[in-house]
């Protein structure tokens, strides 16, 4: 671990703030409530879901339009038309947008519509992906790969840094065990490490970490409560419906609920929970991550 030199807090560097837009932080006393579906599926269901969690202390939301899928034969996701969909309710409510990027050929593309890209678990240690991210100009949602240790976690954020780009949230997401009752197991051991050790914000993904949605409400209250500076979390207008990832996602009404109920936990660990974003700004001007201060 002695090698992350740019990841490891330092007495200069105890912690980062990442900006998502220009009013939207992590790592800060804000903390950062991300939601939206696995897939974006069509312009309704994004419409759906941004216009029902823009009334609520959610900041940004999350969609993806490449899908890493175990199977060949399931949806891939809707590419540069999903992206389209994403900016387009970016833009008409105001919060900031997060999708994967799989490949080096699409940082261009993604970059140009998204305001954050995220790096999968099963690409954490794709490291020519993760170079060519440190070029990128857009911060970078790291989640941690499906059996990786603490520290190659943080040395693929090394990587990402060590190569131009500070702009890096690490997502705990569950690692891979021999129960299957729950899909994954959500290591907030890990969490409390990372805060400790490294001076980037540390997010929670209870949604892919229990793989049932009846989990995911408590399992992001203990994030909350352990020192996590927000949570991502999956949603859906019909979550039955979903075209992946159905078991764990909750309905718009429950990540609703599930974000108000943040509100005590916050509060009894020193952080606060954003208010809603106005919705229907009308249409907001481009974002430009160049504008934005520098990040200490
Ligand atoms: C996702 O966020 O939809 C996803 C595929 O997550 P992970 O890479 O953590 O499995
Ligand atoms: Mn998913």
């Amino acid at each position: 671990m002695q090698k992350a030199k740019l990841t490891l807090k330092t007495p200069a560097q105890p912690q980062t703030i990442v900006y998502l837009n220009e009013t939207v932080t992590v790592g800060g006393s804000d903390l950062l409530i991300v939601g939206g579906p696995c897939a974006v599926e069509n312009g309704a269901q994004m419409e759906a879901v941004a216009s029902r969690l823009a009334t609520a202390p959610v900041q940004a939301l999350r969609g993806g339009v490449y899908k890493p899928r175990t199977s060949p034969y399931d949806f891939q996701g809707l590419g540069v038309e999903g992206l389209k969909i994403l900016a387009s309710v970016r833009d008409r409510y105001g919060l900031p947008v997060i999708t994967e990027v799989m490949a080096i050929s699409q940082i261009e593309e993604i970059a140009a519509y998204a305001d954050v890209l995220q790096v999968g678990s099963r690409n954490m240690q794709n490291f020519d992906l993760l170079k060519a991210l440190g070029q990128a100009n857009k911060p970078i949602l790291l989640k941690r790969g499906l059996a990786a240790t603490i520290e190659e976690f943080v040395m693929a954020a090394e990587y990402i840094m060590s190569h131009g780009n500070p702009n890096v949230i690490l997502c705990e997401r569950g690692i891979r065990s021999f129960d299957t009752y729950t899909r994954n197991v959500l290591d907030l051991g890990a969490v409390v490490a990372l805060k400790q050790i490294t001076h980037l914000p540390v997010i929670v993904d209870p949604s892919h970490a229990a793989g049932k949605r009846e989990l995911v409400p408590n399992l992001a209250k203990a994030a909350i409560a352990c020192g996590a500076d927000g949570i991502i979390v999956e949603c859906h207008p019909e979550p039955e419906q979903s075209v992946s990832d159905a078991r764990q996602a909750l309905s718009l009404e429950e990540m609703v609920n599930l974000a108000r109920s943040l509100e005590p936990i916050a509060q009894a660990v020193g952080r606060t929970l954003g208010s809603a974003t106005l919705s229907g700004t009308g249409n907001m001007s481009r974002f430009s991550y160049d504008l934005l201060p520098a990040i200490s």
